[in-house]
């Protein structure tokens, strides 16, 4: 059993193991320092704005980034919220994610409206957290390249300084306006800590096996591994893009992932690359084009390569958290190469 403590750096929390005797109890885990979750309501807890009312008790699982930020928002509008990770916060695909937002590249879809919200809020949020220094938020140029191999170099191309190669078509698909990045762990972790010290969320450490359900049905809590029942008005489950593995949702809906997988670099000189993103199309010497890459250079000095998804869904996902159950103090978020699923 493990707890989380505030590091010395003021940026990363790290994972600390804790002596032998509190591992008698379920341990809070103190943190003093895209796929919608499914939340499940009791009939009771529907009609919740009532100020007269008592504040909801919600049971958040996972502490991914969609598990951190319903835990703040929720407890912002009052809500006694409590977040149950197995693992670590934002150890699986929000601790490893290229962390790009854009504006617009969802318009025309069912995400349109959602990820124009989600755009406007994350500027609203950098404001309020401190984005920029506390997770690396900036706004960026976004550019896509076509590079092919062998290829004459072709003249007036607006290519970034810090880009060599054989580029033979480049164009802007996103400007400072539209497009953004942050870092994913220390941005996940940045909001769920602010949710512990603001709006008093608890965060404990258990694997979820089963949601209560009471008369009638309704989400009365969660069965945790160790047999302990944490009771709550409404369930919500945001335990990542593999869950549907899980038999706590197994057919109760159809949840399905995309493997990415992404390197992350960290140059000798990082200051030599610049704020653009770029959309990255690959051909070899003989006009083949490999898989597309995307390549995120952050202000932290990495830089993610993605590689972009399969163009099917995979059935086949592990969930590959970091899960440092071996208790070493390791912040895996800086690591100078990963590659994982996501
Ligand atoms: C390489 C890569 C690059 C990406 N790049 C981008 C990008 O640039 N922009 C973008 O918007 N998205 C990107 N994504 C997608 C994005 O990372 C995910 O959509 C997002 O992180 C999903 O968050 P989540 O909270 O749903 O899931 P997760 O981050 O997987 O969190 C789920 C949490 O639930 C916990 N959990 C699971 N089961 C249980 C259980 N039974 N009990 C308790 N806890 C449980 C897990 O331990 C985990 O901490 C990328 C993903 C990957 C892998």
């Amino acid at each position: 059993m493990t707890q989380y403590s505030r590091s010395t750096s003021p940026l990363i929390c790290r994972y600390t193991p804790i002596p032998v005797p509190f591992l008698l109890r379920r341990k809070q885990i103190s943190i003093n320092h895209k796929i919608h979750p499914i939340i499940m309501q009791s009939s009771s807890s529907s009609s919740s704005s009532n100020p007269t009312e008592s504040p909801k008790k919600v049971i958040v699982c996972g502490a991914g980034v969609i598990g951190a930020c319903t835990a703040y928002f929720l407890a912002q509008k009052g809500a006694h919220v409590t977040v149950v990770e197995k693992s670590a916060p934002a150890c699986a695909a929000s601790g490893k994610a290229g962390g790009f937002l854009a504006l617009d590249w969802c318009d025309n879809g069912p995400l349109s409206a959602l990820a124009r919200r989600s755009f406007y809020l994350h500027g609203h949020l950098a404001d309020l957290l401190s984005g920029p220094t506390a997770y690396a938020f900036r706004r960026l140029e976004t550019l896509a390249l076509t590079i092919q191999e062998a290829a004459p170099p072709k003249q007036g191309l607006k290519l970034p300084e810090w880009v060599d190669g054989p580029a033979t078509r480049a164009s802007s698909i996103g400007t400072t306006q539209t497009t953004a990045q942050l870092h994913p762990y220390l941005f996940t972790r940045k909001i769920l800590d602010t949710a512990v010290e603001k709006y008093g969320v608890t965060v404990v450490k258990g694997e979820v096996k089963e949601v209560r359900l009471s008369e009638g049905n309704v989400a009365s809590g969660v069965a945790v591994d160790d047999g302990e029942v944490l009771l709550g008005e409404c369930v919500v489950l945001a335990m990542g893009p593999w869950s549907a593995k899980s038999t706590v949702i197994s057919g109760l809906c159809r949840i399905s992932g995309l493997k990415v997988h992404s390197i992350v670099l960290r140059p000798q000189v990082p200051e030599a690359i610049g704020p653009q993103a770029l959309s990255l199309r690959y051909k070899t010497a003989e006009g083949v084009s490999l898989d597309d890459h995307e390549v995120y250079p952050r202000p932290t000095g990495q830089v993610v390569i993605g590689f972009v998804y399969e163009d099917k869904e995979s059935d086949d996902g592990d969930e590959e958290s970091d899960d440092d159950s071996d208790g070493d103090d390791d912040d895996d978020s800086d690591d100078d190469e990963q590659v994982c699923g996501g």
